[in-house]
């Protein structure tokens, strides 16, 4: 199949956003807006990102569109369009190709995305680069840079599932004996993006966010240097899925503090838009936690209390005494 008919079978039969004039088929895409746009793009190569001993090729596709709306979703942005770049080697059939499409469509659909253009070329490395394009009302989008001393902590979901998952995926299951292993592989295979928490929080007029990627400790860190203020995180209170303590005191320790790729959001609010939050996780059916606060800049960007010991947080979730 040339790249040709290859576009032609992945090109949609229909759009779902008004505003886009023209999607596939042209030089360029063309949408028309009188919003904010907030764009981002993620690349993910075979074998580095993701491998297919863990992932059918569906969960690719789903993954890493989800792991891009997610940045949108840190943004407190509405996602409407995305882009794709794609390297094929030549051991992909299109069947599997076709499969990786499906899986970015099913999620994409979720937020009436559309797909509006893209890249095709071969190469030795099967390498997919999404951009995503959403929108926010004027001045809305939600930086890291707006956490201030006094703010109220909070994450929503629970951490370390994914990489639970990975782990499960991974390791010696003959007997299946981890408990609720389909709930975490799910998490690791399909994340859903916050995007519905984070735009009920449109109303505030201040709130910094940012999405679980890397590991809380990371994202907490990056949220504290932008703003020039230290975040202090309680241990036990950082949520985790019911059945976690099946996995070592180890793992648990190092997956929910760096594990990432839960695609939760980590943010900061004042303490009086405290109900907001609140009301935004009910409407949107969201687990949501307090896990700390923001503090004034001190020497280290993230410290992390456990029974009333505090310690320097790494970024890589990494403590050791202050
Ligand atoms: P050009 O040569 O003008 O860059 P192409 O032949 O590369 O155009 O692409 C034709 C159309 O198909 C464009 O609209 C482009 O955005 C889209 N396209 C190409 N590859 C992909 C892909 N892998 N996924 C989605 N759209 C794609
Ligand atoms: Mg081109």
């Amino acid at each position: 199949m040339d790249e040709f008919s290859f576009i032609d079978s992945i090109k949609p039969t229909y759009y779902r956003q008004p505003s886009l004039l023209k999607g596939i088929g042209d030089d360029a895409a063309v949408f028309r807006s009188s919003k904010d746009i907030v764009t981002a793009v993620d690349t993910f190569v075979e074998d580095v990102h993701f491998s297919r001993s863990t992932m059918e090729p569906y969960h690719i596709g789903y993954r890493a569109l989800g792991a891009n709306i997610s940045d949108l979703a840190a943004m407190g942005a509405s996602p409407s369009f995305y882009l794709v770049s794609i390297v094929i080697p030549k051991n992909w059939t299109q069947a599997e190709l076709s499969q990786i499409y499906s899986g970015m469509d099913d999620l994409a659909s979720k937020y009436h995305m559309d797909i509006i253009g893209g890249d095709t070329v071969s190469g030795k490395q099967l390498t997919i680069s999404i951009t995503v394009i959403g929108y926010t009302i004027t001045n809305k989008a939600r930086y890291r840079q707006h956490a201030k001393e006094g703010d109220i902590v909070f994450v929503t979901g629970t951490l370390g599932d994914s990489l639970a998952g990975f782990h499960i995926l991974t390791s010696d299951n003959e007997n299946n004996r981890y408990v609720d292993q389909d709930f975490y592989i799910h998490r690791h295979r399909k994340p859903e993006p916050r995007v519905a928490f984070a735009q009920a929080l449109e109303s505030l007029d201040r709130v910094s966010l940012n999405d679980v990627s890397d590991g809380i400790a990371n994202e907490a860190s990056e949220i504290a240097e932008a703003s020039n203020v230290s975040i202090v995180l309680r241990e036990n209170d950082i949520p985790v899925a019911p059945s976690f303590y099946q996995f070592t005191y180890e793992q648990q320790y190092q997956w929910k503090l760096s594990g990432g790729e839960d695609f939760e959001l980590l943010g900061t609010v004042a303490k009086g838009d405290w109900a907001v939050v609140n009301e935004a996780a009910e409407k949107t059916n969201t687990q949501l936690t307090v896990i700390g606060s923001v503090v004034e800049e001190e020497k280290h960007p993230v410290y992390i209390e456990d029974n009333a010991m505090r310690k320097v947080l790494k970024k890589s979730g990494y403590t050791h005494l202050k």
